[in-house]
């Protein structure tokens, strides 16, 4: 995600407004469903850029209690500064005689990685797909939003299987009678 400051770089006190839409690289903490699109403005205040705006994603998570997955748009404000330097072309090495013939193409901000960290931040800890997600069996795996399983009968028994175990051996003391 890199922000071609060419208009604004070689003149402090400039600023310029830059509409985003960009793909986040997938991760194994976090995966993008679509571009993450906004506006930015940045401001060259001379040694630092403020760069400030309000960016949106959406960002596909598992659910902590089914493991299904589910996609949750995240609002990102951006507010931080970089020092000039930080463009990957240094605005020390512009050459002043020739401004035509400046690199100021090259003057690229990349905020790839504090859009990252930000959509990080904001990403819930516990993600549930719906309220009151009814998670998965323990025993068989089973999504029981879809539906119980057959262990879930199972397990309200076993506050019987003690009389359970009653009855065959009933049985047996019966038939041995
Ligand atoms: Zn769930
Ligand atoms: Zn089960």
């Amino acid at each position: 995600m890199k922000i071609d400051l060419a208009d604004i770089a070689g003149t402090p006190g400039t600023r310029g407004r830059y509409s985003i839409s960009e793909h986040v690289a997938p991760t194994e903490e976090l995966f993008c469903t679509g571009p993450v699109v906004g506006e930015l403005e940045v401001e060259n205040s001379g040694s630092l850029l403020l760069v400030r705006g309000k960016l949106r994603g959406v960002v596909r998570l598992r659910c902590v209690r089914c493991l299904g997955s589910l996609e949750c748009p995240l609002d990102v404000v951006v507010e931080e500064e970089f020092a000039t330097q930080d463009t990957e072309v240094g605005v020390v090495t512009m050459d002043r005689d020739e401004p035509e013939t400046s690199a100021m193409t090259e003057y690229v901000l990349d905020v790839s990685e504090l859009v990252r960290q930000q959509l990080l931040v904001n990403t819930p800890m516990a993600p549930a797909c719906q309220e009151g997600c009814r998670g998965i069996c323990a025993s068989c795996g089973q999504n029981l939003n879809d539906g119980s399983c057959e262990c879930a009968g199972e397990q309200i028994d076993t506050r019987w299987a003690g009389l359970a175990d009653l009855l065959p051996r009933d049985t047996g003391e019966k038939k041995q009678e």
